[in-house]
């Protein structure tokens, strides 16, 4: 294993900022990453994927690891088909992978750029789905003691974009595997309930969906919203969908009644931030080299030339604006370093 030093990480996160790496690897194996167990208490560290949920701020003076540890292997255990992928695996072509072997379950988490190990990290979610729903367990290297410890789905602590390895656990796991428990033919059912899946199906005379429908519908639907990274540098949503407590709701409601809302349970009531960014004027709007996306605000994106530190600035304009305008204070999603 080679470490290079002062390379620029342009290529390895989808924002597309040119800071340098002082130290810089790819890893290939567990037997790689257990030779550089030393050079970590050494210094700082930071793990990569696809660099989809990454905000680079500056030079990273530490070393950056890129994830390559590749594999996939599928089990038939009763009704439960159990399929496992290496975290170095594009998370998107397994999915499809998933599909191709009759393993149903995460059709709608098709085109969510990023790697299988960064999925656990903010328990990914889209069009009503998300992985806690189907993970049943994460193997994860201790990098401290050089460990393998297993985490059952109960261990892993996901919530709304949120797991223990994004809190208390950050930094101190590599998460090596994980492992889903997905359906068959015969005890899968679609989730076409959320935003324009059932539209696409109606429009394409779909009337009983498989899931490579779903998926098919899905891909489409966010390749007509999203912007692609290889075109325009974005992380996606750069900031989560607030959820907010009944009282809070209830004022906030009563200034904004055509505000749309989810009950999320009977003290939480998600906003989506997207909307709160647009009503407050921001939607489109450019900033010297950033902006955000004209047609979803949820997503700032860099046109070219922007460094980190613009972005996060532009981050903390709308983060102060939504809190002069609405008394709502947003939390950033993605990873800043
Ligand atoms: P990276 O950006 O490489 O890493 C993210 C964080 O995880 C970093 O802190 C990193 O250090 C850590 N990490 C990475 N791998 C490991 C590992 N093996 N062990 C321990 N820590 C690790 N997200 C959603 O939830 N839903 C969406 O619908 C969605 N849509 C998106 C659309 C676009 C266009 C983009 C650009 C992003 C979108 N995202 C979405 C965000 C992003 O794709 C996901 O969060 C994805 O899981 C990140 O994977 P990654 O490999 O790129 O992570
Ligand atoms: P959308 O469908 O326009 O919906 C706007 C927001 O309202 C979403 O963020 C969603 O919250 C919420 N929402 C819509 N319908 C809902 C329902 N039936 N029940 C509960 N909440 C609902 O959103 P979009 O921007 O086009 O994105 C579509 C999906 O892809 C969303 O799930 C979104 O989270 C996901 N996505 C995520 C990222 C990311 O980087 N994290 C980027 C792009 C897209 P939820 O976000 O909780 O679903």
């Amino acid at each position: 294993m080679i470490i290079e030093e002062y390379v620029s990480l342009r290529n390895y996160n989808t924002f597309g900022i040119d800071v340098k790496a002082k130290f810089f690897c790819e890893i290939h194996s567990l037997v790689e990453l257990r030779e550089l167990l030393p050079e970590l208490k050494k210094q700082p560290y930071i793990f990569i994927g696809g660099g989809s949920n990454v905000l680079f701020t500056k030079d990273f003076e530490g070393l950056v690891i890129v994830n390559k540890i590749i594999g996939k292997k599928i089990d038939f255990k009763g009704d439960d088909i159990i399929v496992s992928g290496l975290s170095g695996e594009n998370w998107h072509e397994f999915v499809l992978w998933t599909l191709e072997n009759k393993a149903f379950g995460l059709e709608n988490l098709s085109l969510i750029p990023g790697s299988l190990g960064a999925a656990p990290m903010q328990n990914i979610g889209a069009y009503g789905s998300e992985i806690k729903q189907t993970c049943v367990s994460i193997s994860a290297l201790d990098l401290e003691s050089g460990e393998i410890k297993i985490f059952m789905n109960e261990e892993c602590e996901f919530g709304y974009r949120e797991s223990v390895f994004k809190r208390s656990l950050k930094n101190k796991y590599f998460i090596l595997e994980v492992s889903f428990a997905l359906q068959n033919r015969d005890n899968w059912k679609p989730n076409a309930n959320y935003g324009d899946i059932q539209k696409v199906l109606d429009d394409k005379k779909i009337v009983i969906a498989r899931a490579i429908d779903i998926s098919d519908a899905v891909i489409e639907i966010r390749r007509s919203k999203l912007p692609d990274p290889k075109i325009l540098g974005n992380s996606g949503s750069f900031f989560k969908n607030p959820v907010i407590s009944f009282v809070q709701f209830e004022r906030f409601i009563e200034c904004n009644p055509s505000a749309p809302y989810y009950i999320v349970s009977e003290d939480e009531y998600k906003i989506p931030a997207g909307w709160l960014i647009e009503m407050a004027g921001l939607k489109g709007k450019r900033y010297g080299n950033c902006g955000v996306h004209e047609k979803q605000a949820l997503v700032l994106v860099n046109y070219g030339n922007a460094s980190g530190k613009e972005i996060f600035e532009l981050s903390t304009v709308i983060v102060e604006t939504i809190f002069e305008r609405f008394g709502i204070l947003l939390e950033r999603e993605v990873n800043v370093y």
